[in-house]
């Protein structure tokens, strides 16, 4: 972990996209690293591996922390209470799931919709027409703060199938009103920027490879 690295890769962002440094398969020590030099918002994917890197870094009041990862329903308690953001809600149930939950702990989490925009069946997600089809009920959720869609694309694709699938997450957030777009990794960024992301999930881009 290079921290000029982090730092030429943020001088080429535009201000009005976030960076969310994909801290997963990398330790609490790289996240101090780049914390020390601004970075305060962090995503991981999977709840025990963020859990023991939050309580080591719980005095770093400063960082935000993001759930990226493939949603457990028996996790979402734990998820609720240790986590701001929430990027990869992929069903009404979990919705209504995370919704119940954060009403009894007192919670608002952030909330991104992860939408499936293509057959890829390694990716979860809602459909965009049914979603469009249960918004009116969507909104009526408590305890939430719904602010966004976010959306993978499957790997191995051209950039202007890259920026085609991200201007269509973007359409869909605009027409539902949602101001983020969580979308764009290490290998598709620029597509990402082009086509109107606000939160840029990186991981190896910042951390270097993982093992
Ligand atoms: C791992 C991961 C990333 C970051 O991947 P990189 O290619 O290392 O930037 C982004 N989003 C999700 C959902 C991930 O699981």
């Amino acid at each position: 972990m290079n921290p000029a690295n982090y730092l030429k890769i943020k001088n080429k962002i535009p201000s009005n996209v976030n960076i969310l440094a994909v801290s997963k398969g990398f330790k609490s020590q790289e996240i101090i690293t780049i914390q020390n030099i601004g970075q305060n918002d962090f995503g991981e994917s999977k709840f025990q591996e963020a859990f023991e890197k939050q309580l080591i870094l719980k005095d770093l009041k400063q960082i935000n922390w993001h759930f990226i990862g493939r949603i457990q329903t028996n996790k979402i308690r734990k998820i609720v209470q240790n986590f701001k953001y929430i990027h990869s809600v992929d069903s009404f149930e979990k919705l209504q799931k995370i919704s119940n939950i954060s009403c009894e702990e007192e919670k608002n989490p952030f909330i991104m919709l992860q939408v499936k925009l293509t057959n890829d069946p390694s990716k979860g997600g809602f459909n965009p027409e049914l979603l469009i089809a249960k918004w009116e009920e969507i909104k009526e959720l408590k305890n939430i703060i719904l602010t966004g869609l976010m959306t993978i694309n499957p790997k191995g694709l051209s950039s202007e199938e890259n920026l085609g699938l991200f201007k269509k997450c973007r359409i869909l957030a605009d027409s539902l009103q949602l101001p983020d777009c969580s979308m764009g990794m290490s290998g598709d960024w620029e597509e990402a920027i082009d086509a109107g992301s606000t939160w840029l999930r990186l991981g190896s881009l910042i951390f270097g490879g993982r093992s």
